[in-house]
């Protein structure tokens, strides 16, 4: 019996993995939820699954996700939190022995150098809620990261793929949110559109698979049919497939090496008789490249780029700020850091930095 905290409970993830979870109440328990407003589907939650220990974000603030994070009666702890925000929730429940399944990806974006070492030390694992992720993840069970030659992440491409550069810029909030194959929420729905999201999930990758940024790749494919390849050095290619649903990779989170039944629609290759792949259009979306840009300097400096990515988002999602400027106001904030050696430290300076910067920027 695997004893299940979630961080995000009522959020898209959250409620997924209760979802999971409902089917299996001989394999799981849910000790914790945290939540960030919605108090009245927290409550419910709460009462459905017998979960004694909550916490409301608007009411108990950090302290409550560290709480949650670090209940003595959990194992694990589901990280679905919109954004950097789970980083001390995350490190606290690896340092309290919990193991960790991760939807927030800016996580591991911001201080993958701290918390990886830290998941090695405390002995506990650390699996993807991310469906490229986990499909690389099923992919390389059994494999030694030396046998590995490429990861090759696929990519919807978003509501804008194939437009240029001079159609996407007046883009309405609206039209941004209409993701064409996932259901998710507004933060990753816009980093999809802008492509941000891959640009964020090569980061990822390379933490928690140790393969090196050059030997990660996106390809676009617009059924979101294949959710990711693993290339080895004998020239095998392996994928995973499936549709685009995110049950498949929060239980195999939460099953992990096990597999358990689920009750998601099934695929069959006959089905999708059409699965293309395309080059990814790196100048309408310069965010993969970026991304590439900001790893190379290391340091500070992935924070600094993922926390001017979410304030931007986040003015964008209010009506403040056009689509384009999204870029623009990342690009500013990369080019101005400095950067420093990782500590939790540094890391909370350098975001707070950046997101002043972007609000300057944006703003003004
Ligand atoms: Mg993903």
């Amino acid at each position: 019996m695997r004893r299940i905290c979630i961080l995000g409970s009522t959020g898209s993830i959250g409620t997924q993995t209760l979802h999971v979870i409902r089917q299996h109440p001989d394999k799981f328990k849910v000790v914790g939820l945290a939540a960030h407003s919605n108090s009245e589907l927290l409550k419910q939650q709460a009462a459905e699954f017998g979960v004694g220990q909550t916490s409301l974000f608007v009411s108990e603030g950090i302290a409550g996700l560290n709480r949650i994070a670090t209940l003595e009666e959990a194992d694990t702890v589901v990280v679905s939190v919109a954004g950097v925000i789970g980083l001390l929730p995350t490190f606290n429940a690896i340092q309290a022995g919990k193991n960790i399944a991760l939807a927030s990806k800016e996580v591991l974006v911001a201080a993958g150098e701290l918390v990886m070492p830290l998941i090695q030390k405390y002995g506990v694992t650390m699996t993807p809620i991310d469906s490229e992720h986990s499909a690389m993840f099923q992919c390389l069970q059994g494999y030694r990261s030396d046998q590995v030659l490429e990861l090759i992440l696929t990519a919807s491409g978003g509501p804008f793929k194939g437009r240029t550069r001079a159609e996407i810029g007046e883009v309405s909030t609206e039209m941004a949110l209409k993701h064409p194959t996932w259901s998710m929420g507004g933060k990753i729905t816009i980093d999809s559109a802008t492509l941000m999201n891959k640009a964020l999930e090569i980061i990822e990758a390379k933490w928690l698979f140790g393969v090196p940024l050059d030997n990660i790749n996106v390809v676009i494919h617009p059924q979101s049919v294949v959710h990711s390849l693993v290339k080895f050095t004998d020239g095998s290619v392996l994928g995973q497939m499936g549709w685009p649903s995110m049950r498949i990779p929060i239980l195999y989170a939460l099953s992990y090496p096990e597999r358990l039944t689920n009750d998601v629609e099934r695929w069959s290759p006959e089905l999708t008789p059409n699965l293309t792949f395309e080059t990814v259009d790196h100048d309408t979306f310069p965010a993969i490249k970026m991304a590439r840009q900001v790893e190379l300097h290391g340091g500070t400096m992935p924070a600094s780029f993922n926390a001017a990515n979410e304030e931007a988002v986040a003015l964008f999602l209010q009506g403040k700020s056009r689509f384009w400027k999204i870029y623009d106001a990342v690009q500013h904030v990369i080019q101005s850091h400095q950067p420093l050696p990782v500590s939790l430290e540094t890391i909370q300076t350098a975001d707070s930095e950046a997101r002043s910067l972007v609000q300057t920027y944006l703003l003004k």
